[in-house]
């Protein structure tokens, strides 16, 4: 469960990005913000892990009831993984490296330096083939066409085995036909996996790719 106190957010050139705001997340939902551009909703979910730091108010997740003390919000963002609209992807990298890089969180600092174990590059593998893509594994993300760079950020997403998903427009620079089959990807592995999601979206035709 992941709740909003009364989030505020005023950038610092005095903007508002979202007036206060109580809501409250269901365990299990699929939830769409759905609105145009500059409603708040990009503000809005970056709020929920503290990419933006709300000016007022509080999240609360799972009983972590102080986001802003450095631990708690550590342990929160280490089970939350993000989808971007941009990939966020490392281009020279494989897809597999780059699906591998969502197993980082689970490791601490000094583990990283090592090579990862059989178990990451399986699991990732997995990943992998569950957005079609097992056999791009060895192939680096600039190759790619952008739905298929969008899957390989779903891969790494699922690969990182998070308790929440935060998309912010994950399809905007898609066609609409990409972008309808990579939501419905994404809404079916989230369902099969029980990964509470939150997707933001500006197109409203598109989210009929959530209906069940
Ligand atoms: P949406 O995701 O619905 O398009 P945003 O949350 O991105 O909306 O933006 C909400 C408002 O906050 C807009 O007026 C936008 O211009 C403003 N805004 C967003 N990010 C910043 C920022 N980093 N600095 C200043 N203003 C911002």
């Amino acid at each position: 469960m992941l709740r909003l106190h009364d989030v505020e957010v005023t950038y610092s050139n005095g903007v508002v990005g979202l007036k206060p705001t109580s809501l409250t997340f269901e365990r299990r939902a699929f939830t769409v913000l759905l609105g145009l551009s500059g409603a708040g909703k990009s503000t809005l979910l970056r709020s929920l892990n503290h990419l933006v730091t709300p000016t007022s108010g509080s999240v609360e997740v799972d009983g972590i009831k102080r986001l802003e003390e450095t631990d708690n919000l550590r342990k929160h963002r280490r089970q939350t993984a993000m989808i971007f609209q941009q990939h966020q992807l490392i281009g020279r990298y494989t897809c597999l490296q780059n699906v591998l890089v969502g197993r980082l969180g689970h490791y601490s600092m000094w583990r990283t330096l090592l090579p990862f174990g059989e178990l990451d590059r399986r699991l990732s593998l997995d990943c992998l083939d569950r957005v079609g893509l097992l056999s791009r594994a060895l192939q680096r993300v600039y190759n790619l066409s952008g739905g298929q760079q969008q899957r390989v950020g779903i891969a790494r997403a699922i690969a990182q085995q998070p308790n929440l998903i935060l998309a912010d427009e994950p399809v905007a620079s898609l066609d609409p036909e990409t972008a309808y089959r990579v939501l419905g990807m994404l809404h079916e592995i989230t369902k099969q996996d029980e990964i509470p999601t939150i997707v933001s979206l500006h197109q409203v035709d598109l989210a009929k790719a959530f209906a069940d």
